[in-house]
């Protein structure tokens, strides 16, 4: 309550995203393995990621471009003046050089920001980003049992990209607000698969309080061991309140690294926090200094694919969608770019979006398991628009277009020809309809006379025998003035 008031928070966020390339970050070899084969370990190394002595390190330059193209969607500084790879020494048994190549004097990008939605309403908050620069991933450590600890290559120099903020957070729900943002962002421009499940996007938050209205920082503490950014609010959530209650009681706090206890819903002190200096940068000997072109910078600057945000903003604007839908299409690259081809190919916005938000959405799901995206939808999006192109013409009813596109999401087959072929298109024929609702009427004569009775749901029955006599298919309108006709 009070203590809440009297301290501001302060949160800074490192993030890791292993970047989307084929090959490893300083060698040739594979960064994942052959699409369904196990990835069995220490398979995927050479000399090089193996840190042997008197192999030299050769620049990947996809994941120069994928660090620069990111830089570019957070509005940061590209550098092309001479970006030194910095040698950053420590002992690990997952480093098998002793150094890890990273840039640390000067990043590839800096000066950067993101724009982060923080409510339901419109608010958003900038936050400074502070650099976004490269480096290469460490080995994976499997602590097995009876004191054992086996170490699996694989991982060892994929490239890796370090994003940091300036310390512009300010509670734990604008930290994972700006987790996500930035996820959906490198998703997006194609920089990461940004999976924290799998380890390709992972987290850190530094927080620490000051009292309300102070300049001065106070100690920062650093939060490790988050799966989920949801576990990335836990934890800044329990620091604030540990935190506060230390500057109330007069208790201590050190500058210190925190492992975050899922289970427990707290965080243990790990280690104190080493210096810059006792990693002793200096700067890489075996690699030239990195030189992009202003050319490279501007040719990305234009291949740059639609943020999240300018795509929810146009939908709003310009297409007259709901905030609602259009935050639900631009959550998924894959389904904002399926919606997009159903209205290329013609239909409105409006419309597609109910399908595809909708139904299509719905299929979806079923097949989440499967991994199954948008893109790789049997039905091309040009079917879509086919078939809501039907509804609205008034040849299939709603609801046996909702079979036909069950139908026709697995197998890829023209709407328009199954509707022909099983006879699902929409009767409109209004002899036959006012033919189908007499012989109900008819059929029915005491539910008739409980609805004229004054039994409104009475209505509701008829109309499904007059459904069920043309197995779903007399177009609902037409059957509706019929009856009301009948029954007076
Ligand atoms: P370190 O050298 O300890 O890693 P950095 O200066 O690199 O510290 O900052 C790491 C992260 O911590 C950055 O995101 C930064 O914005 C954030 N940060 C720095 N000082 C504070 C502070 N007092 N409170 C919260 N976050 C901070
Ligand atoms: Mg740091
Ligand atoms: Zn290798």
């Amino acid at each position: 309550m009070a203590v809440a008031t009297r301290y501001e928070t302060v949160i800074g966020i490192e993030v890791h995203a292993q970047l989307k390339t084929a090959s490893k970050m300083f060698c040739a070899c594979p960064t994942a393995p052959e699409p369904g084969r196990p990835d069995e370990p220490n398979t995927r190394v050479c000399p090089v990621c193996l840190g042997m002595p008197g192999t030299l390190p050769v620049i990947n330059r996809r994941a120069v471009e994928l660090v620069m193209l990111t830089g570019l969607a957070l509005e940061c500084h590209v550098e092309t003046e001479a970006v030194r790879f910095e040698r950053k020494n420590y002992f690990y048994p997952d480093l098998p050089k002793g150094y890890q190549i990273s840039q640390y004097a000067l990043p590839l990008c800096s000066n950067g920001r993101l724009l982060v939605p923080v409510s339901s309403k419109d608010a958003e908050v900038s936050i400074g980003i502070t650099r976004a620069h490269l480096e290469e991933d460490t080995a994976r450590l499997q602590h097995g049992g009876r004191g054992h600890t086996l170490v699996d290559f694989n991982r060892a120099g994929v490239p890796l990209m370090e994003i940091v903020t300036e310390p512009d957070v300010r509670s734990p729900a604008q930290a994972r607000a700006y987790g996500e943002t930035l996820r959906d962002i490198l998703r997006h421009i194609g920089a990461s698969d940004g999976d924290m499940e799998t380890g390709s996007l992972r987290i850190e938050g530094n927080v620490s309080l000051r009292p309300m209205g102070s300049e001065r920082f106070g100690t920062k503490v650093e939060v490790k061991n988050l799966n989920s950014f949801r576990s990335l609010e836990r934890a800044m959530e329990y620091e604030v309140a540990r935190h506060a209650e230390a500057l109330e009681t007069g208790e201590p706090l050190v500058q210190e690294t925190r492992g975050w206890d899922e289970i427990a819903g707290r965080t243990v002190s790990q280690r104190s926090k080493e210096e810059a200096n006792d990693y002793r940068y200096f700067p890489e000997p075996d690699l030239p200094p990195l030189r992009p072109s202003a050319e490279w910078v501007a040719r990305l600057r234009a291949v740059l694919p639609e943020l999240p945000a300018t795509r929810r903003a146009r939908y709003v604007e310009e297409l007259g969608l709901s905030a609602y839908d259009a935050g639900v299409l631009t959550a998924d690259v894959a389904l904002a770019d399926y919606f997009d081809r159903v209205v290329a190919a013609g239909l409105g916005a409006k419309a597609a979006a109910n399908w595809v938000t909708g139904e299509f959405s719905r299929l979806l799901n079923q097949h989440a398991a499967e991994g199954l995206r948008a893109s790789g939808v049997a039905l091309p999006p040009e079917g879509l628009a086919e078939l809501i192109g039907e509804v609205e013409a008034g040849r299939v009813s709603a609801t046996n277009a909702k079979a036909v596109l069950a139908a026709t999401f697995v197998s890829g087959e023209s709407p328009r020809s199954v509707i022909e072929r099983e006879g699902l298109g929409q009767v409109s024929d209004t002899g036959l309809i006012a033919r189908e609702v007499e012989a109900v009427v008819t059929e029915f004569p005491s539910q008739v006379a409980e609805y004229r009775a004054g039994k409104q749901q009475i209505y509701g029955f008829l109309v499904g025998q007059v459904m069920k006599r043309t197995a779903g298919r007399a177009d609902a309108k037409l059957v509706n003035e019929e009856l009301r006709r009948l029954l007076g």
